[in-house]
């Protein structure tokens, strides 16, 4: 493992963290000390069936920008954003039959836990998700969370 600053091959882990099949390790370079996480994870040969039929790779990429503009200046730092992330990707690999995932079901367990954690990022993305019709389509969500 390089670091990514400085290219030195030796660091140190500091923290490793095992969550459902991804493992995060933190390191210390032992050059110039500089902090950085690695991840292992599982690649699955996942395939997510979007609303008009097509199938698309599974991507923690988009994932990952769905949800981190849902916390667009919200009081979280980029850690607990990523653990997030990878809770989700673990529930859905729990969830998922098959090699297939229908794009709603991940959508519902990504506002499930959006839910619990941030009121304000959960209607963000239940809009974007959802694409609420009209003002009283999201005044009724917005009901529903008190
Ligand atoms: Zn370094």
């Amino acid at each position: 493992m390089l670091c990514p600053y400085c290219n030195n091959p030796e660091t140190k882990v500091t923290d490793k963290r095992d969550s459902h099949g991804i493992v995060r390790r933190r390191r210390e370079c032992l050059k110039c000390h500089k902090r950085f996480t690695t991840y292992e994870r599982f690649e699955l040969d996942l395939r997510v069936i979007k609303k008009d039929g097509r199938r698309e790779k599974f991507s923690r990429e988009k994932l990952m920008r769905g949800i981190e503009r849902a916390f667009e200046k919200r009081p979280i730092s980029s850690e607990k954003i990523d653990k997030l992330i990878d809770d989700i990707e673990s529930r859905i690999y729990r969830k998922v039959k098959g090699k297939e995932i229908k794009s709603s079901n991940i959508g519902k367990i990504v506002m499930d836990k959006l839910k619990r954690v941030d009121k304000v990022a959960y209607i963000r993305f239940a809009s974007v998700y959802r694409q609420f019709k009209d003002v009283d389509e999201f005044k009724e969500e917005l009901k529903k969370l008190k």
